[in-house]
């Protein structure tokens, strides 16, 4: 350690993807003044590649590191994401889009979904997502931000022009970048801490605190300190994806496509400059060769890269923090990019070590609590994208047939009896997944309520229909004075 026996000041990032990048660049920023920090990359091995849709969140993250979004935008290609339009999940010719909005106006006592079935029960054939304006203006095309502008949205970016541009950013604050391969971490005899990055022709970088941002190496969590793995793969059986990138063919739409396929899924991300495309499969229910075969027969555009399979495996390291040793992103665990919500789980990440930052040393109250919080967020996060997979009417490959049939957590079988039952959803407190985005996708999945809250009933015909009205028609109003989303992206990035 550091001068003082227990004090933390230097903290060394191993690897910088995505997830070093963010360390680096939250670290730097909020408490630069506190820490030296350095970040050891190998561009010899470079980074996985991918993540390039993202949620909401990011923009509060950016705004508190002071990130200007045109400057962002223009770096790194990055286009407005309001949701995800979800194809052939339900059923196969099935499409919902599960959008970034409220719907609707909520009442203390229930949500608004209630008052939508119980139009339904009476006649009015609207669809829950005529209520949600983002949903509407992702549908149209269309997007426009301004301080004023009510629209919740996240971007689609370029993951490697990403990490560079928080490389920048990161060095501005401070930061020393190191090149170089890691062939070896040393720990102390006694206490087992990290003490050092031994890199390949004998450069040694000591630290108080090291993060490992490995990716799916996991070097210093998994290779040095041991800390084993929870293996979800029984209930998210994908485990491999093939990303392709290739040129637009016509204007970015801003929300991300995911269809689902007999074996699992493919998305299609929309950037200024390109799209990313990318089949996700279970190798046990589909090989490699068809993965491939069937990703190029699905592509629009010339292709960019080459296709390449990436092999992962679903779950997480049963501790992200050990010692004197935190992990983030692909290095602490994975759950599947359905819903986008790695790069949010670094963000959390960070911003979690940030707040229990153990500057006078690390103690087990602070990594319990570290940990602890870590393990619930992901957890509330699996249970919603096995959700996808598991609420379902298809049967038509033995995938399907095994998600739709298998043991899903008790605490997800719980949410869908709920709803099942009485339309019931709810969100958990701190959990990132709201009300309105359990409603849509289990709506969308076709899960049919049997019941739901008696409030509506106390409104007659009339008074559904102009409440009904009131929302669609402002909806529509907002949605016909945005702009093209192309258009709004080609001018604002253009602009000073
Ligand atoms: P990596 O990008 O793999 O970075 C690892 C770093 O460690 C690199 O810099 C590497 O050089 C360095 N390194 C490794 N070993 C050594 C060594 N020995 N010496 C020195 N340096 C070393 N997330 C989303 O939020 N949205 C998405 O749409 C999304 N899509 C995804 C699609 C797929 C198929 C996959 C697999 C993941 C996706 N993710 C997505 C997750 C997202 O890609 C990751 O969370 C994010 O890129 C962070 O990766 P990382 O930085 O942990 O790892």
């Amino acid at each position: 350690m550091s001068q003082d026996n227990n004090k933390i000041s230097r903290v060394v990032i191993a690897g910088g993807g995505t997830a070093g990048w963010i360390a680096a660049a939250a670290l730097s920023k909020k408490l630069g003044e506190l820490l030296d920090i350095t970040l050891v990359e190998s561009e010899q091995i470079g980074t996985v590649g991918v993540g390039e849709a993202t949620i909401p969140p990011l923009r509060t993250f950016h705004k508190l590191l002071g990130i200007d979004e045109k400057q962002f935008m223009r770096a790194t290609q990055a286009t407005a994401k309001l949701g995800i339009a979800f194809e052939n999940w339900g059923k196969k010719g099935d499409r919902y889009i599960h959008a970034f909005g409220k719907m609707g106006a909520t009442a203390w006592m229930c949500d608004f979904h209630h008052f939508w079935l119980h139009g339904r029960e009476m006649g009015f054939d609207s669809d829950i997502g005529d209520f949600c304006l983002e949903l509407q203006a992702a549908k149209a095309g269309k997007f426009a931000t301004s301080p004023k502008s009510p629209v919740n949205f996240a971007y689609h970016l370029d993951a490697g022009k990403y990490a560079k541009f928080l490389r920048t950013f990161s060095e501005r604050y401070g930061v020393t970048r190191v090149e170089g391969k890691i062939s070896e971490v040393e720990q102390n005899q006694e206490t087992g801490n990290i003490e050092s990055l031994v890199l390949e022709g004998g450069r040694r970088i000591n630290g108080d605190l090291f993060i490992d941002c490995t990716g799916f190496r996991a070097l210093l969590m998994q290779k040095t300190l041991g800390v084993g793995f929870e293996d979800w793969s029984h209930w998210l059986p994908c485990n491999s994806a093939v990303p392709l990138q290739t040129e637009a063919t016509g204007p970015a739409m801003p929300y991300t496509r995911s269809i689902a396929h007999e074996a699992g899924w493919q998305w299609r991300i929309p950037l200024q400059n390109r799209v990313g495309n990318g089949l996700v499969y279970s190798s046990h229910f589909m090989s490699d060769d068809e993965a491939i075969e069937k990703l190029l027969l699905n592509i629009e555009g010339e292709m960019i890269t080459e296709p390449r399979v990436i092999r992962y495996q679903t779950g997480r390291r049963h501790q992200a923090w050990s010692r004197n040793c935190v992990a983030l992103g692909l290095a602490s665990g994975f759950v599947e990019p359905l819903e986008s919500t790695s790069i949010h789980l670094i963000v959390t990440g960070i911003t979690r070590l940030m707040q229990l930052f153990p500057f006078d040393g690390v103690s087990p109250s602070l990594v319990d609590e570290y940990n602890q919080q870590t393990r619930e967020e992901l957890e509330k996060v699996r249970d919603f994208i096995v959700l996808h997979y598991h609420v379902t009417e298809r049967e038509d490959s033995d995938f399907w047939r095994h998600c739709k049939n298998m043991q899903v957590p008790e605490t997800l079988a719980r949410r869908v009896a709920l709803f099942e039952e009485r339309a019931h959803a709810y969100q958990d407190g701190g959990e990132l997944f709201r009300v309105d985005s359990w409603v849509q996708v289990m709506l969308g999945q076709g899960l049919k309520p049997k019941g739901y809250h008696p409030l509506p009933r106390l409104m007659s015909e009339a008074e559904m229909q102009k409440f009904q009205e009131g929302l669609k028609s402002s909806i529509r109003s907002v949605v016909s004075e945005l702009p093209a989303h192309q258009d709004f992206i080609d001018q604002y990035c253009r602009s000073a």
